[in-house]
């Protein structure tokens, strides 16, 4: 079994990465845990466990990707009292977002995975645990340019620490 879950997803660069952390310290919702900064990501599409034997086809998946680069336009904060998430995102979903996750939904329904039914909705969690919060547009949005996307695993959880790590990067192109 691989380690941690897995999941394939939008990473910021450092530019982008330091304007989400700034973002989500401005928000102050209560009692809201705030997501290390090198832990702000989008997930494209979320694998769980994923057992040895899949690995290849599941690089093979992201490796017969072939995308081309876009931009976000992170311009709306909201909140899901389910999940208790605080988190930001685009209001407009680029068609080549669309297609990245399909593209890779595809390629890992031929590793036996089951498709996510539920609507794709890109988001960046900025803090968990928020019983409550009021969701709005962003003062200052700004852009987030997508030129690869990467997979990447969760399991860390020592405090202070990020809890996901990268395992590949593949370019957008
Ligand atoms: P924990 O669940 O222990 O709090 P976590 O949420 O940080 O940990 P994971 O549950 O492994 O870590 O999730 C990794 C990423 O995948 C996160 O961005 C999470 O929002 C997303 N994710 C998790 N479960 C699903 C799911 N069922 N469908 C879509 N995305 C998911
Ligand atoms: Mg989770």
């Amino acid at each position: 079994m691989a380690e941690g879950r897995l999941f394939f997803a939008l990473w910021p660069d450092t530019e982008v990465r330091q304007r989400l952390a700034r973002l989500a310290r401005e928000q102050k919702p209560q009692g809201g845990r705030l997501h290390h900064p090198e832990d702000l990501h989008i997930t494209l599409v979320f694998l769980g466990q994923v057992a040895d034997e899949r690995m290849p086809c599941v690089y093979e998946a992201a490796q017969q990707i072939a995308g081309s680069p876009f931009t976000l336009q992170i311009d709306t904060i909201g909140h899901w009292p389910r999940p208790r998430i605080l988190w930001c995102g685009p209001s407009t979903i680029p068609d080549l977002l669309l297609e990245l996750v399909k593209g890779l939904q595809l390629g890992l329904t031929t590793c036996g995975f089951t498709p996510e039914k539920r609507r794709y909705k890109p988001h960046v969690t900025l803090h968990r645990k928020v019983r409550d919060a009021q969701g709005g547009s962003i003062s200052e949005p700004f852009e987030w340019r997508a030129a690869d996307f990467v997979l990447a695993t969760s399991g860390g959880n020592t405090p202070g620490k990020p809890r996901y790590h990268i395992l590949h990067r593949w370019p957008l192109n």
